[in-house]
C-alpha cells in the first residue's frame, strides 16, 4: 500500500527521519524517528501514533527541563510496517542527557 505525497504527488516509502521540538527551556531531537518519506521531494510524514510518543518524550524533556535532548527513536512501532526497525534498538540505548 502506497501514500502518495500531497506536495508533489510522489510516492511515498518507509524511511527515517529527525524529529526536532523547541521548548522553554531547550531543544529535544529525536533521531532515526520512523516516517512516509516522499521518495521525489524529501517530505516527512510522522504517523500518529508516533506523534504521540515524540510528545510524550518533549514532555518529558520539558518537565525535566533538559537544554538539550538527542535520543534516538527506542520504540516499536504500532504501524505494521515497523518490524525492521526492530533490529536498531540495539544501537539507540545511549540516549544523551546534556544539562548544564
Ligand atoms: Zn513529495
Amino acid at each position: 500500500m502506497n501514500r502518495y505525497c500531497p506536495f508533489c504527488k510522489g510516492e511515498m516509502e518507509p524511511g527515517k527521519t529527525t524529529f526536532t521540538s523547541e521548548t522553554d527551556s531547550g531543544i529535544v531531537v529525536v533521531r532515526e524517528v520512523p516516517a512516509m518519506v516522499c521518495t521525489l521531494c524529501g517530505a516527512d510524514w510522522i504517523a500518529d501514533s508516533v506523534a504521540d510518543q515524540l510528545e510524550k518524550i518533549v514532555s518529558s524533556a520539558k518537565q525535566k527541563r533538559i537544554m538539550v535532548e538527542i535520543t534516538n527513536w527506542q520504540y516499536p512501532l504500532t504501524t505494521g510496517e515497523g518490524k525492521s526497525f526492530m533490529k536498531d534498538q540495539r544501537e539507540s540505548a545511549g540516549s544523551s542527557h546534556i544539562s548544564a
